[in-house]
């Protein structure tokens, strides 16, 4: 057992490489080893809300489903409300919903359109980045919702796969972990 602070490479290596799923040539990073270790788990999380101080964030929005762990845990630390953009079709109020190509076809997220209020100061919380498509359609529903993102937030970062080219580039984004 370990006291020392949780650094990102303790986190690092409890992330497993599981080749070939959910199809080959795919190296799924999973993040479950994290989860089900208190120890890294809150310190991913205390990693993650480092920069921010309850009072300072209005809400964590967090992108279906991996994303919503990190974000609800961050939202609940930093004292501030939660909010999902889910994959189309499972929110139940009207929402807003913006699509974003794949490798092949295409996704589309939705959010509920009061999901937060003009000018409301959120961050932006995924598991993970890889092209970036799922995250920039996610801050282009925030920004058309008039939310204020202060930073998008990443517990792992595929960086041969160029995402953030595909984000706002006029915003912080942050990564734990990069490969
Ligand atoms: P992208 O839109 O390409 O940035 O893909 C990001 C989304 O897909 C995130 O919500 C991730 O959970 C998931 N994802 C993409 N690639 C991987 C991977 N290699 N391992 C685990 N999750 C992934």
């Amino acid at each position: 057992m370990s006291h020392h602070p949780v650094t990102p490479q303790d986190i690092e290596k409890a992330i497993r490489n599981v080749a070939d799923f959910p199809q080959p040539g795919i190296q799924f990073k999973d993040i479950t080893p994290v989860l089900a270790d208190a120890r890294l788990f809150q310190g991913a999380i205390d990693l993650l809300t480092a920069h921010w101080q309850p009072g300072q964030v209005d809400a964590v929005v967090g992108i279906d489903a991996r994303g919503f762990i990190f974000a609800a845990a961050a939202a609940v630390q930093l004292k501030a409300g939660f909010v999902p953009i889910r994959k189309k079709g499972k929110l139940p109020f009207k929402t807003y919903e913006q699509a974003y190509d794949l490798e092949y076809g295409s996704n589309t997220i939705a959010i509920h359109v009061d999901a937060v209020k003009p000018g409301s100061r959120v961050l932006l919380v995924d598991d993970l980045l890889a092209t970036g498509g799922t995250a920039g359609a996610a801050a282009s529903l925030l920004q058309k919702i008039g939310a204020q993102i202060l930073e998008i937030d990443f517990l792992i970062e595929l960086k041969f796969l160029e995402g953030r080219k595909r984000l706002p580039d006029n915003l912080p984004v942050r990564s734990l972990v990069a490969y």
